[in-house]
């Protein structure tokens, strides 16, 4: 099959670990016999310097002119570079939000997943880790909390502000509905997260994600309040698999995942509208601090090309090649900086480079 991919390589290592990803993309086409065409978008500090604005209208027609988007990262570093004195809409950060409105991306997804292999970057205790984890979460990204109508003023003499946090069911059951959909793939389990001993918005979200579970009689589903879902996290990830929650508990519980897992570098995300069309990115940023150095780590951008493959394109073959390929390189003792292990361990393994990693992972890309 044809499929057409923008791509915004963007700022710091964002062109060096797309190039990487691109190269995967390009040897699962060969592999499998699909052609990934791409469409170069401009967004962020390279869009600022090229027509003043982080994202031009234009920009924006292409993304949605694309089957799906693959992005790098976007932004500088933020105390020393030009653009941090822009107003803030002109901001390279600005470029990306402006995008996910646009594109009415309201589903989140952030997977947290620990190799074997790399078990010692993990913070918690082995007898917690267990056999590992791999979950999945699911946050909804375009309502709560970040957009509802807010106010700072003098009430009565007293400085005062209100942020409001607001659901309507048609925004719960269209994310409960991605998030189940997603369950199905996997291990089949949706534990929602609210806080309905509290909030009115939470009692219904839960009341919605029930209604929503009746349509998929094979996904379990468990209710979990937020507090107990921070500490669950830390005490028993295994028990996880897909998380589906709001706006702001998922911001703070995605971080909290990842962490548990040990490397930005490894971490994939999407973000997904109600077609079948989503933009795909690394967790992590533009990290200027090594970027031109050759030596940041693309798998969390190959990582985030493999979800495209799966949920954008409907490729599940092609995405477990890809992911298998990671964990290949993995198992023959390949890591970039970030994810070296310390001490003796050190010279069980061999230290690569962004490209080197890219060329390791596409080399293993086979037909099952
Ligand atoms: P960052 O994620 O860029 O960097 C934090 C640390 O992680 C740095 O030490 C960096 O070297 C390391 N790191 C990140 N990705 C890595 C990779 N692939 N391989 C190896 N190491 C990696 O976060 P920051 O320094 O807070 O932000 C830098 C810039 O990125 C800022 O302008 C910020 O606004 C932007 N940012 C963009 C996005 C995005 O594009 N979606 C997300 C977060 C931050």
């Amino acid at each position: 099959m044809d499929f057409k991919v923008g791509v915004i390589s963007g700022d710091g290592i964002g062109p060096e670990i797309v190039r990487e990803a691109k190269k995967v993309l390009d040897r699962v086409g060969e592999a499998f016999g699909h052609s990934f065409a791409y469409d170069e978008i401009l967004m962020g500090g390279v869009s600022i310097d090229a027509t003043g604005e982080p994202l031009t209208d234009g920009a924006i027609a292409q993304a949605k002119a694309a089957d799906a988007v693959l992005m790098g990262s976007i932004g500088g570093n933020t105390s020393t570079s030009p653009w941090y004195k822009l107003p803030a809409n002109l901001r390279p950060e600005a470029g990306l939000l402006k995008l996910r409105k646009s594109l009415n991306l309201f589903a989140n997804l952030r997977p947290a997943y620990l190799y074997g292999e790399l078990r010692e970057a993990c913070p918690l205790r082995d007898d917690i880790i267990g056999d590992g984890f791999d979950m999945m979460i699911m946050r909804e990204l375009t309502g709560g909390l970040y957009f509802g109508e807010r106010v700072t003023e003098e009430r009565d003499g007293v400085m005062t502000a209100v942020d409001t946090l607001s659901y309507n069911e048609h925004e719960i059951r269209r994310i409960a509905k991605r998030g189940f959909d997603i369950a199905r793939k996997r291990r089949k389990k949706v534990t929602s997260v609210d806080k309905a001993n509290v909030l009115d918005s939470s009692r219904l979200w839960r009341k919605v994600v029930e209604e929503v579970a009746k349509g998929y009689p094979e996904v379990a589903l468990e209710h979990m309040l937020v507090d107990n879902c921070a500490m669950q996290l830390v005490k028993d990830p295994g028990q996880f698999d897909v998380i589906l929650t709001e706006n702001m508990f998922g911001d703070i519980l995605s971080d909290e995942a990842s962490m548990v897992t040990g490397s930005i570098g490894m971490l994939s995300s999407a973000s997904l509208n109600d077609t079948k069309f989503g933009l795909y990115e690394p967790s992590g940023g533009s990290a200027p601090d090594i970027a031109g150095k050759g030596i940041a780590n693309p798998i969390a951008t190959i990582l985030s090309a493999a979800m495209m493959l799966r949920y954008s394109f409907d490729l599940d073959r092609e995405a477990d090649a890809v992911e298998e390929a990671v964990r290949q390189v993995l198992k023959e003792g390949y890591r970039t900086a970030d994810i070296m292990p310390q001490g003796e361990d050190k010279a069980q393994v061999t230290q690569v480079g962004t490209e080197k990693m890219g060329d390791l992972v596409a080399q293993r890309i086979s037909p099952a």
